[in-house]
């Protein structure tokens, strides 16, 4: 009998368990639905289309190579699987787990028409399985990994399937070009075109390339001028490539640098830990004191809205945030550190709640990824389960300083490209500020102060 994959953020053929498994028991129909219903505010924003478009078409091609193909139908997910099931006669559908809220809704509902059989593939151990002597889920990072760590190894990796055999007739299945994934006017994504290598086999490449470069990660990471992450992360939220995969690949790389990425590896898993504890963590303020907050609102405030405004174009007067929201808008992607100060800038010295950012970062990260976007956001504003940051004001100009931030600056910010270092940090500070780049739309000192007053008015 036909195999039915339900195919989401498992976009690759090696190391797919549902996948894997499916072929062993019979045809394999792989089925790709976009359901932009289900997620509601966290349907794929454009970055994340563009990248999916192209995810799929690489995938199809490797599947075309085997004479298979992946169907692609538009609608309700469980709705459309089902119609898939009954146009091939199928009965068992596989897929890999996933978390997301709404994805653990339709698993739920499709176990109750099919037989629906789920695997783990995404993560370096089950979201659920690290626990707490009691049994329950750990709600802070560092024992929570601390506790992932202790149970490694992780699983072994699963072979690519020797065949995938056709069902007697193809279903029903639309175009890529019928999504309108990519955007036309205005083409926007040029800057992503010449920054990434989409698809399974480019996300092993750069795996291979980064072999070398995890030994010295601990020491590089935090610099955005060199290029010293191993720019996995669109690779990993589309499934293109698997943590495990990662993690087998690398681990005998003894050395800090490796040490320090195997715990990135597994703030991934954390993050995911946090949304299945918490489904709507990436929605809504986990301390709910700070629904109190008198944030900015950009719906009603003018000035908020402008502020807003030059945060998301990169017109601040702040070079590093600015560089670092032009990164994203050219690239799809920030630096991790620029995005801790570019988060941090938006909540704290603009006052605009962390959703509004969130939001923004959703549909313009290549990367963007419900459970790492809001456990980030919610850990830099300092409203999660994590210890409160929000006080913890990170001042952008030292930051940009101590990172050696000037490289990155000069890259993204070009009317600073003249620019010394000692003084592309501040330019208008050191009295330089080019013409055509802003003055800064607030001073530290005084958004500070307006920061710790409004936290200080919920805490009274
Ligand atoms: P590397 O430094 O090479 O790390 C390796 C991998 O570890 C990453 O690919 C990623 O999968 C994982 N990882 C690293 N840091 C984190 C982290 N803090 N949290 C969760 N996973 C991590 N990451 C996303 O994948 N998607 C998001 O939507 C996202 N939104 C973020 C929003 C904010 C405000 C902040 C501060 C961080 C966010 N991150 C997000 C985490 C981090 O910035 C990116 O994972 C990282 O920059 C990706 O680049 P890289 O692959 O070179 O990472």
């Amino acid at each position: 009998k036909p195999q039915i994959v339900w195919l989401r953020r498992d976009l690759r053929m090696a190391d797919n368990p549902a996948l894997y498994h499916a072929a062993q028991q019979g045809p394999v129909v792989a089925v790709y639905v976009l359901d932009d219903e289900r997620a509601g505010s966290h349907a794929y924003g454009g970055a994340s289309r563009w990248w999916l478009h192209h995810s799929l078409e690489s995938l199809s091609k490797t599947f075309g190579q085997r004479n298979a193909q992946i169907v692609l139908r538009r609608g309700d997910a469980v709705e459309e699987l089902c119609k898939v099931a009954e146009e091939v006669g199928a009965q068992t559908i596989h897929a890999n787990r996933h978390y997301e809220p709404w994805w653990r809704k339709a698993q739920g509902e499709l176990a109750d028409k099919l037989d629906l059989q789920l695997h783990d593939g995404n993560y370096l151990l089950p979201p659920g399985a690290v626990t707490t002597g009691s049994g329950t889920p750990y709600k802070i990072y560092t024992p929570f990994s601390k506790a992932t760590l202790a149970q490694f190894p992780p699983r072994d990796v699963v072979p690519e399937p020797d065949t995938l055999s056709s069902p007697d007739s193809w279903p029903r299945s639309d175009t890529l070009e019928d999504w309108n994934l990519l955007p036309t006017r205005p083409d926007w994504a040029g800057g992503m075109r010449d920054f990434w290598q989409v698809g399974e086999a480019a996300a092993h490449e750069r795996l291979a390339e980064w072999e070398d470069p995890v030994i010295d990660y601990d020491e590089a990471r935090n610099l955005p001028s060199v290029d010293k992450t191993s720019r996995l992360s669109p690779h990993l939220h589309f499934g293109e490539i698997s943590p495990v995969q990662i993690w087998h690949a690398l681990k005998d790389k003894r050395s800090e640098g490796w040490k320090t990425y195997e715990k990135e590896l597994i703030w991934r898993d954390y993050a995911q830990n946090v949304i299945c504890q918490t489904p709507s963590y990436a929605k809504q303020s986990y301390r709910e004191d700070f629904d109190k907050l008198e944030w900015r609102d950009p719906d009603g405030d003018p000035q908020a809205a402008a502020d807003l405004k030059a945060w998301q174009t990169g017109q601040t007067g702040y070079p590093i945030v600015d560089a670092g929201m032009r990164q994203l808008w050219q690239t799809g992607w920030m630096h991790n550190r620029v995005r801790m100060i570019a988060a941090s800038f938006l909540i704290k010295h603009l006052l605009i709640d962390w959703r509004v950012g969130e939001q923004w970062f959703w549909d313009t990260l290549v990367d963007a990824d419900y459970a790492s976007n809001g456990a980030n956001w919610q850990w830099v504003s300092g409203t999660g389960v994590d210890s409160n940051m929000f006080v913890r004001i990170m001042a952008p100009l030292s930051q940009s300083e101590k990172f050696d931030a000037a490289g990155y600056i000069r890259t993204y910010v070009p009317e600073l490209s003249e620019l010394d270092t000692p003084y592309i940090h501040d330019p208008e500070e050191h009295g330089c500020l080019p013409q055509d780049y802003p003055a800064k739309i607030i001073g530290h000192k005084e958004a500070r102060e307006r920061a710790l007053a409004a936290y200080r008015a919920i805490k009274d």
